[in-house]
């Protein structure tokens, strides 16, 4: 063989092996909903939010694709997308609710924060109580707030390397009744350490439990309560267990993995 052909030969099966173990880029979409007209500590983590996100798709790992208006949250445009997320807003009507309803029953992905799990009894929107948990906003501590927050689950991979307890930066945080661990299906992956109680100084949390991150196992998603003003992604070990949680609802996908593939 003359050493040109040995060449070629060589160079086409290194095409061919790169061919194999190319990773198809980029590997899957995300798509984040998100206001502008809502409270100003809830659009500020908003900022921040997709900021960070962003920045998680340097080398075009993935598509992160932002929107403001809910009325996106329909079957044609999330179809394409493996992982929704809802910074700071939620449905505004029936047709957005049947939309996520069918896409989560499907075996979509949903991390959401702060605000997107509020619910009370004036929302009337029962498959995403079910959906949450079983979780209900009970009360919330005023003003904001830092917390030590506690590992519940050191098993699980949105808590790996997550130290057994940390402090959050400042927030408002939720407390919920009934409870999502009332719920067997819901694993608490963090909680807020009753170290903090009395919690609050206007609106003050005496006691009780209040989980902070957790996933209804039924589902693809993470609910994770931070997302109240500036200072969220302020902190590097919480930073961490939000990018576990996104990692995970993505390649937890029964589809098919699709950081692996
Ligand atoms: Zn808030």
């Amino acid at each position: 063989m003359r050493p040109t052909r040995l060449y070629c030969c060589l160079y086409a099966m290194l095409l061919f092996t790169s061919t194999l173990n190319a990773q198809p880029y980029p590997r899957f979409k995300v798509l984040a909903f998100y206001s502008t007209t809502v409270e100003k500590a809830h659009v500020d983590f908003a900022n921040d939010a997709i900021q960070f996100f962003k920045e998680l798709t340097v080398g075009n790992g993935f598509v992160f694709d932002t929107t403001s208006n809910m009325a996106d949250l329909n079957d044609e445009k999330i179809k394409d997308y493996q992982l929704l997320i809802w910074i700071n807003d939620f449905p505004h009507n029936d047709t957005q609710r049947i939309a996520f309803q069918k896409y989560m029953d499907n075996g979509g992905g949903w991390l959401g924060f702060h605000v997107a799990g509020y619910n009370d009894k004036t929302t009337n929107w029962p498959w995403f109580v079910n959906f949450l948990g079983g979780a209900v906003f009970y009360n919330n501590n005023w003003p904001p707030l830092p917390a030590k927050l506690t590992v519940d689950d050191t098993s699980h991979p949105v808590t790996k390397g997550i130290p057994a307890t940390f402090i959050s930066p400042v927030g408002e945080w939720y407390q919920w009744k009934p409870g999502p661990r009332e719920n067997k299906k819901v694993k608490v992956l963090v909680s807020l350490s009753p170290e903090n109680f009395p919690m609050g100084i206007k609106d003050i949390i005496a006691n009780g439990d209040m989980p902070v991150v957790w996933t209804n196992t039924d589902y693809r998603m993470i609910y994770l309560n931070m997302g109240h003003g500036p200072h969220i992604l302020s902190d590097a070990t919480q930073n961490k267990l939000i990018i576990n949680a996104f990692r995970w609802v993505i390649t937890s996908d029964k589809r098919g993995n699709v950081i692996d593939k």
